[in-house]
């Protein structure tokens, strides 16, 4: 990511960040209430590099990002090391589990794979902020807010295709050179 001259003053995260208008939702875990069984679904049917996780699927108030490979690893060594965990057992990314079931299948914790401050910028931030950020950071991804409220996500990779598409160049011929 070097040119941002390139980028000019008019593109704004909104116009690099998925998912755009008619595209599927942003992939979400929430915080708590969701079950082995169905996170295990979530990374079955995406290849998402990460996920954010929010409070609630209603609020999309953003909590962490998680990365896919270490909740693969978490969830593989919880199945396989914790005592009676099953699909139905519950994930909780809480600190505190605020409500251990009293019947029902051990909980699984796994706040501490989640990156708590992950980055995030304005739907509205200009893109050449950003791309100075990702760069100077060395970032992979960063979020996108509106008002407190998860949008959706720029990957290292979305920011050089669009350079590439502005430039009215082929992306490969960026990415892999
Ligand atoms: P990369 O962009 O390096 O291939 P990903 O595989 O994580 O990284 O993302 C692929 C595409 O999907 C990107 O355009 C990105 O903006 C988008 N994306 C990434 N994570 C999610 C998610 N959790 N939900 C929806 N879209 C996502």
């Amino acid at each position: 990511l070097e040119t941002k001259e390139e980028y000019g003053h008019k593109t704004l995260a909104q116009d690099v960040m998925h998912p755009r208008q008619s595209e599927p939702l942003l992939v979400v875990l929430t915080q708590e209430g969701m079950s082995v069984g169905e996170i295990e679904g979530v990374i079955a049917d995406t290849d998402y590099s990460g996920f954010p996780v929010v409070v609630s699927q209603e609020s999309q108030r953003l909590v962490g990002f998680v990365l896919r490979r270490d909740l693969v690893i978490s969830l593989d060594n919880a199945r396989k090391r914790q005592e009676g965990v099953v699909s139905a057992s519950l994930v909780f990314f809480l600190e505190h589990v605020t409500q251990q079931p009293f019947s029902g299948p051990p909980v699984v914790k796994l706040r501490g794979i989640l990156d708590l401050s992950p980055f995030t910028v304005t739907d509205h931030t200009p893109m050449a902020i950003a791309v100075d950020i990702f760069r100077k950071l060395g970032l992979r991804q960063c979020l996108v807010t509106h008002n407190g409220r998860l949008l959706g996500i720029i990957t290292k990779k979305d920011i050089l295709k669009h350079m590439a598409q502005m430039a009215n160049r082929d992306p490969d011929s960026i990415l892999f050179n």
